[in-house]
């Protein structure tokens, strides 16, 4: 079975409540989305050839050469290869894994996950709405919406209303994509959380690495 990966790599997970952890990133090539601000266009846009098309068993000795039993499926949008990722991680039963997810496919693999973090994409991203396909009641499931200025509170308040999304799995992550835009937003941000019971989250990677690739 081929599965199209972009990147996999070993560093810490930089957003929500993971963070700090040790991981094994496995970047999945391929999104359904366009976001305007999105910072791994490398992993879908066709004006890079970033992607490889690698055997399932080629991942899995790759993944097993780091010293660390924790992963984290990005992408890209990863659920368009949920069945190959499941291939996966039946094979790597001493692994946790987390899966980062737009929210907008529905996703049968859960019983492998330890955590799905859904990060539905509001209309500052510039995509059309689309409905929420992860239900807020999974107990594995937490929400990070990117915040780019303030007036995205309202929107954000509309949505977890929806879809009954309750604040204390709710996690606001300023946008950018250097350290100076983070610390900048995130100042504002963190009055906002703590004044509306949103949780914060910042971009650690971005902090300390700034935007490399593979840190
Ligand atoms: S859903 Fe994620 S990977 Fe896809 S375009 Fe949006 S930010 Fe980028």
């Amino acid at each position: 079975m081929k599965i199209v990966v972009n990147e996999i790599f070993q560093s810490i997970q930089g957003e929500g409540p993971g963070t700090g952890k040790p991981s094994v990133f496995i970047r999945l090539g391929g999104c359904n989305l366009t976001c305007r601000w999105c910072d791994s266009k490398f992993a879908w846009h066709t004006k890079y050839q970033d992607n490889h098309v690698m055997s399932v068993e080629t991942v899995i000795d790759r993944i097993k050469s780091y010293p660390c039993n924790h992963l984290v499926i990005t992408g890209g949008e990863p659920l368009l290869q949920q069945k190959e990722i499941e291939v996966i991680l039946k094979k790597l039963p001493n692994h946790t894994a987390e899966l980062e997810t737009n929210g907008s496919i529905t996703c049968d693999i859960k019983k492998h996950l330890t955590q799905i973090n859904c990060s539905p994409k509001l209309s500052g991203s510039g995509n059309k709405p689309y409905p929420l396909r992860i239900k807020p009641t999974n107990k594995k499931v937490i929400f990070k919406f990117v915040v780019s200025k303030k007036s995205d509170l309202n929107e954000i308040d509309q949505y977890v209303r929806k879809y009954k999304i309750p604040k204390s799995k709710a996690y606001l992550m300023p946008e950018g994509v250097e350290k100076s835009g983070i610390e900048k937003r995130s100042k504002w941000l963190v009055e906002l959380c703590k004044k509306e019971g949103y949780n914060f989250t910042t971009r650690l990677h971005i902090l300390l690495y700034g935007n490399q690739r593979k840190k």
